[in-house]
């Protein structure tokens, strides 16, 4: 008897771009200003190319202008550096994404730290990183997918203020923010990586669980506490030969077993993949305002 709330990421990233969307009609009424967002594609990597051909269906669908690049495999680092440097000057552009991966020949750090942070809206400069983590800084950005797990909790009207928090995985994109904003939340963190030993005893400590791990189902229902909340970030292929395209995407935890322990859960997908694009639009837009003086 499954008892869990889904905490429906699709419904909520809709209603977020509504608002946006909002946003975007009276900042252009006001001061003609019109969000802009470039994106800087390099390669031919099939999910990347969807993941940028997504962003843009979303931009247009607020009225934020996108711009794109895209560059061959074998681009130089240079050129790369290049375009971020015209976007850097290009007052119509708000906010800058590279996306990630690179082809392994360019130096992604000499990248990141390219883009300007008034225009980091993935919020990936280490600048903004560092001020994330230190108290009493603000960053101008922050990270969107560990941006959309928190304003899960808060419109799900979690209480996240002297929790024990979890957070399994550490990358530099999902993991590691994902701690820094829970602790900026009041609650007390750990977190749980490769070389953490019986990770299950510490989860089960966890009134909230954030895991962005990238192993299908492997948070059992015995890894969690009666009544945690489970944001589950994980997007994993796993074969499905009843599935037309021979595959079907599953979440780092084991949705069956931790519907029947956790008071709520995101679902994969439809939970926290849809939130992620909400909050890179939600900070286009923010970096606009901000650009302009605009409340
Ligand atoms: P990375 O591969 O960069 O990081 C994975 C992290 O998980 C690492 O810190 C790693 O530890 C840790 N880890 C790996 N195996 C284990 C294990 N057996 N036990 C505990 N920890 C483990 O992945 P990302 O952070 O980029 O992505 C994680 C998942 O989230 C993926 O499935 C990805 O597809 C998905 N994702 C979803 C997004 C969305 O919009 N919903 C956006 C971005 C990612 P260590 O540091 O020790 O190596």
């Amino acid at each position: 008897e499954p008892s869990a709330k889904v905490i429906d990421g699709k419904s909520v990233a809709k209603q977020i771009r509504e608002e946006i969307s909002a946003e975007v009609t009276k900042l252009k009424e006001a001061i003609g200003v019109v969000p802009g967002l470039a994106v800087v594609l390099v390669g031919d990597r099939k999910d990347s190319a969807t993941y940028v051909r997504n962003k843009k269906i979303a931009c247009e669908s607020v009225g934020i202008k996108s711009f794109e690049v895209n560059l061959p495999n074998d681009a130089s680092e240079q050129e790369v550096l290049k375009y971020i440097s015209d976007f850097n000057g290009e007052p119509l552009v708000h906010g800058i994404l590279v996306q990630l991966p690179l082809p392994s020949h360019m130096n992604e750090q000499n990248i990141l730290n390219a883009v300007m942070i008034e225009k980091d809206v993935d919020g990936f400069h280490p600048l903004n990183i560092g001020r994330l983590a230190m108290r009493g800084r603000e960053p101008m950005f922050v990270p969107c997918t560990p941006k959309g797990c928190i304003e899960l909790l808060h419109r799900y009207g979690v209480d996240i203020k002297g929790k024990r928090a979890v957070v399994i995985g550490r990358s530099n994109i999902v993991g590691m923010p994902a701690a820094l904003l829970l602790q900026r939340e009041d609650a007390t963190v750990t977190i749980v990586h490769s070389r953490t030993k019986n990770p299950e005893e510490i989860t089960r400590q966890a009134d909230i669980i954030i895991s962005a791990v990238g192993q299908p189902n492997m948070v059992r229902g015995s890894w969690i506490k009666p009544g945690a909340v489970i944001i589950d970030v994980g997007i994993n292929p796993v074969e499905d030969a009843s599935s037309p395209r021979g595959y079907r995407l599953v979440g780092d935890v084991c949705y069956d077993e931790a519907c029947k322990i956790a008071a709520a859960i995101t679902p994969v997908p439809g939970g926290v993949g849809p939130m992620t694009i909400a909050m890179l639009l939600s900070n286009t837009v923010s970096s606009a305002k901000r650009a302009y003086n605009f409340n």
